[in-house]
């Protein structure tokens, strides 16, 4: 599976071959023009976002993961990218 970050620290994951901005299941953040509610990102603003943690190869046939621990998963990438802090 792929991952990222994007710079405003917010996941995405890939679903189907496109990347997606993965939204919170817990929270709300505030409504829209027309009153219906508005989920936030899933993202680094939040006290359960972990920090993305490098897990190279054990064996030969296996390939570096990176591992991200939200409010209670755990997700493991493939390929993961991480846009903070970079212009
Ligand atoms: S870690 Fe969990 S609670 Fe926090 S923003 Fe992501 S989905 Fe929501």
């Amino acid at each position: 599976m792929n991952g990222k970050i994007n710079k405003h620290g917010n996941l995405s994951m890939e679903r189907k071959g496109k990347m997606k901005p993965v939204d919170c299941p817990w929270t709300v953040d505030g409504m829209d023009k027309n009153g219906v509610e508005q989920q936030r990102y899933c993202g680094d603003w939040c006290a359960l976002f972990g920090e993305p943690e490098l897990y190279p190869p054990v064996l030969p046939e296996e390939k570096t993961t990176v591992a991200l621990e939200i409010c209670n998963k755990s997700l493991f990438f493939e390929t993961f990218t991480d846009e903070r802090n970079k212009e």
